[in-house]
This record gives structure tokens, C-alpha cells and sequence, in this order.
């Protein structure tokens, strides 16, 4: 497997998804394109089933998704409060 999963909105089903970089999305969004349908979305990193790249990983204290060398959102999100 090359790609990240998600569930899709288009299929319904558990997909892998090309990650379209050349759109500008917020901290732990990016745009992802449906391998299967095609179908195009915003998809917070948070919410994948599994990633391949490298670049990403599960953070120590929380679980979430974070990305490589970056603090992890979720924690500062609860440190905010
Ligand atoms: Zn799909
Ligand atoms: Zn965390």
C-alpha cells in the first residue's frame, strides 16, 4: 500500500487517496482525490485509517496524526484550554 485510506463520502466504501499538494488547506487538512470513484475531498489527517508517507506519524502522547518535525495539533489543542 502506497497511499493513505480514508473513508470515502463518494464510494461509501474504505479507499486509498491521492494526495493532491498543489491545493493550499489549513494545518492537518489536505486535499485528497478517491482512487477508486475519483471523488475530491478535504480530509483532516486525523481521520485516516492508515498512512504510508513517512512525513506522518502517530503523535506518543495523544494517538493523532501528526506531521514529522511539527507540534502535535491535537495536543496544543488541548494544552490551549
Ligand atoms: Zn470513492
Ligand atoms: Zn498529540
Amino acid at each position: 500500500m502506497k497511499h493513505p485510506q480514508f473513508k470515502c463520502n463518494g464510494c461509501n466504501r474504505k479507499t486509498e487517496f491521492l494526495w493532491l499538494d498543489q491545493w493550499d488547506t489549513p494545518d492537518g487538512f489536505k486535499v485528497y482525490q478517491c482512487m477508486d470513484c475519483g471523488c475530491v475531498g478535504v480530509k483532516n489527517i486525523a481521520e485516516a485509517l492508515s498512512i504510508p508517507d513517512s512525513s506522518i506519524t502517530r503523535c506518543d502522547k495523544c494517538g493523532s496524526w501528526q506531521f514529522l518535525g511539527v507540534d502535535c495539533h491535537t495536543c496544543q489543542l488541548i494544552g490551549s484550554k
